[in-house]
């Protein structure tokens, strides 16, 4: 028999040629009684947000161009669009060009939502006002559609409640993919350090400071906060100021991880004082130092990496007198501890930065003491201080010597910068073998590859031997500013690092693009990189973006331990090979220079062990000194001049921007997923 048919998704099928496009067809079904609702983010001629609201067995539509934003001020416009199937809730997909909406869709927020005027949904339509209640993962809380005077422009915007907050704040767009949905539990076991460690930097670890107090948990459920205290107590009538401030979190639910502390006379956090407030003999003002978070509205949030469950915390965290977000420095774990051991404070805490929360003592914390820990162990950190004292001296030469004859630069200019930069751009060398090429006598001199530490190599400069066809290079590897510089000093005016580090050398923590213009005009590497950046996106992935500082730009995906350069390799052929096939005019993935014509040569070679790529914030030995520069997505522009970044205005740049190249170094990635919806998207298998 067949189905009843709405007549409201008439023109939904018109518009459609369904032999072509992979969107479901147009069947309406009847109403279920539910109500979800989904948002596609749709890149189609123009990027735009879809907001599709289950009403009666159908999807209500309205096509956002400059998505959501929490700000009660900001009214953006919703073009309200034909009815859509409700099979549409769970479509993901590429739309051919030149088919209605040709594209790719995906999905960008899913959930529950409720009707708040009291009447029904076509009939809130029809009279142009339609205010909803919703509980998904990125939009939260009432927003209101109020139809203006052309039938098809609505007005979307926020209304004011606890998840408001200003156009300049954070949103709480959080990818919560990882998440389990979970109903609040009345406990919880706080996760311990599971040992005690000297101080130690790494990349994959963040350090926060300990504070001495009482370990608690925050639980909010609706109007209802308690303070629980790891053995199970209730504080909550205790310290009614920290559960009457956390009334204002931005959540319905949450769970949070933290410490209540009270300082004494001399500001400094005192267990006692704690204990005298806690018992009512003291009206020691108390502070709960916030520092994670476990829940957030449906969802367990504990699988999630810590990076990511702090990102939730602070975003939920409104600026309060006496809740505080406990930030961390990543990987510098060292100098944290040298700056808290001095400031009289007992530990620094480490952290492995992609760790889940798990109760219980745990080898992913530890606790870095700021005493000394036992005789033999401070011997060997003093002997390992000792040999860090060791005079290095670097004699600088030749700093007048002109490095770029047409701006007169010197190569005491190009130290400087790096001097100046070294603290951005070390964490993207930490760890890698590197190649210098280098450039004794300026850009216009003779250059010469050295992969071989030489011989004369100062005994503090890490090295890392590795065998490649038979014999052993000793790599360089550049960890700290001292061998920075040492290799610049070396006239090697940019840097090589390989895309792997040396404890992991078969595995490549990015996936690198090289877009190479040589002849073509730039704006041809543009067009390519936005297609590279849809098609990564439409895939689920999330790629950064910089420019090569020659002629060209660089896409990179940094993914989660354990993919081969096998793997990486030929994930980026293969869309390399699609995004030329895409571009037939003007981009190739030819090897043959010569049958390459001026076309943008689409570059995976790259992923390859011991191949290299620059990494962002080196200069390049060309005219200008233009160094290779992190951009937004939205920088990408037919009028970008990638010249205008070089050794005179980066510092600038990056005091103005921040490094918008640190996702690289903190947003590992699945592959995984994106490779089977690559292959399910664009080679239709
Ligand atoms: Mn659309």
């Amino acid at each position: 028999m067949p189905k009843p048919e709405s007549k409201s998704i008439d023109a939904y099928r018109r518009k459609r040629d369904f032999a072509r496009t992979p969107e479901p067809p147009p069947d309406s079904a009847p109403a279920r009684g539910t109500r979800n609702f989904v948002v596609h983010r749709h890149e189609a001629r123009r990027l735009h947000y879809d907001l599709r609201l289950e009403m009666e067995g159908v999807l209500a539509c309205w096509a956002i161009p400059r998505g959501f934003s929490y700000d009660p001020n900001e009214k953006r416009l919703a073009v309200h669009t034909e009815d859509h199937p409700l099979m549409y809730e769970t479509f993901s997909g590429v739309i051919p060009k030149g088919e209605y909406g040709g594209g790719t869709m995906t999905i960008w927020d899913r959930g529950r939502y409720d009707l708040l005027n009291g009447i029904e949904g076509p009939k809130a339509v029809s009279e142009g006002k339609v205010e909803i209640l919703l509980r998904g993962r990125k939009l939260r809380g009432e927003w209101h559609l109020v139809r203006t005077r052309s039938e098809k422009d609505w007005l979307l915007f926020k209304a004011r409640d606890l998840y408001a907050r200003g156009e300049s704040e954070k949103a709480p767009f959080f990818d919560l993919e990882e998440a389990i949905e979970a109903p609040l539990p009345e406990t919880i076991e706080p996760m311990r350090a599971g040992a005690e460690r000297p101080p130690f930097s790494d990349l994959d670890w963040i350090f926060e400071v300990e504070f001495e107090g009482r370990r608690v948990g925050l639980r909010k459920e609706r109007e209802r906060v308690r303070i629980l205290a790891s053995n199970g107590e209730d504080l909550t009538e205790r310290v009614p100021e920290i559960a009457g401030e956390a009334g204002s979190l931005r959540a319905e639910t949450a769970w949070i991880d933290g410490v209540l502390v009270a300082v004494d006379g001399s500001e400094r956090p005192s267990r006692q004082r704690l204990e005298e407030r806690l018992s009512g003999s003291s009206s020691a003002p108390v502070v709960l130092y916030a520092f994670d978070q476990l829940y957030y509205e449906e969802w367990d949030v504990r699988p999630l990496p810590l990076v990511d469950r702090k990102e939730i915390l602070q975003t939920v965290l409104p600026k309060l007198p006496h809740v505080l977000f406990v930030d961390h420095v990543h990987g510098r774990g060292e100098e944290l501890h040298s700056v808290t051991a001095s400031a009289g404070l007992p530990a620094v805490l480490g952290k492995r930065a992609a760790s889940a929360y798990v109760s219980g003592d745990s080898p992913d914390w530890c606790r870095v003491p700021a005493e000394a820990p036992s005789e033999e162990k401070t011997q060997a950190l003093s002997d390992a201080l000792r040999a860090r004292r060791s005079p290095r001296k670097i004699q600088l030469s030749n700093l007048d010597k002109v490095f770029w004859p047409g701006e007169g630069y010197t190569k005491g200019d190009l130290l400087r910068y790096y001097h100046q930069i070294a603290e951005t751009l070390l964490p993207y060398l930490h760890e890698r073998p590197v190649h210098m090429l280098r450039y004794p006598d300026g850009i216009e001199g003779k250059s010469f590859y050295q992969k071989d530490a030489p011989d004369h190599t100062p005994e503090w400069v890490a090295t890392e031997s590795i065998e490649s066809d038979g014999e052993a290079i000793r790599y360089i590897i550049a960890n700290d500013r001292d061998t920075l510089i040492w290799m610049v000093n070396l006239a090697s005016i940019d840097l090589h690092p390989w895309l792997s580090r040396r404890a992991s050398r078969d595995n490549p923590d990015w996936v690198v693009f090289d877009l190479d213009a040589k002849e073509a005009p730039f704006t041809d590497v543009v067009k390519i990189a936005r297609t590279v950046g849809r098609v990564l996106r439409g895939i689920g992935l999330r790629p950064y973006l910089k420019t090569s500082g020659a002629t060209g730009l660089h896409v990179f995906v940094p993914v989660k331990p354990g993919y081969t350069y096998e793997h990486t390799r030929q994930f980026c052929e293969a869309v390399a090979t699609y995004v030329a096939s895409e571009h037939k005019d003007i981009a190739t993935v030819e090897r043959v220079v010569s049958r390459r014509r001026s076309r943008v040569y689409v570059d995976f070679g790259q992923n390859r062990k011991g191949q290299t790529v620059v990494p962002a914030y080196v200069v390049r030995p060309r005219p200008g000194a233009p160094v290779s520069t992190p951009l937004d997505w939205d920088e990408l522009d037919f009028d970008l001049d990638p010249g205008r970044f070089n050794l005179k205005t980066m510092p600038s740049r990056l005091a103005k921007y921040g490094d918008l190249f640190q996702g690289t170094l903190r947003d590992p990635q699945d592959l995984l997923p994106a490779i089977e919806a690559f292959q399910k998207n664009y080679l239709g298998g």
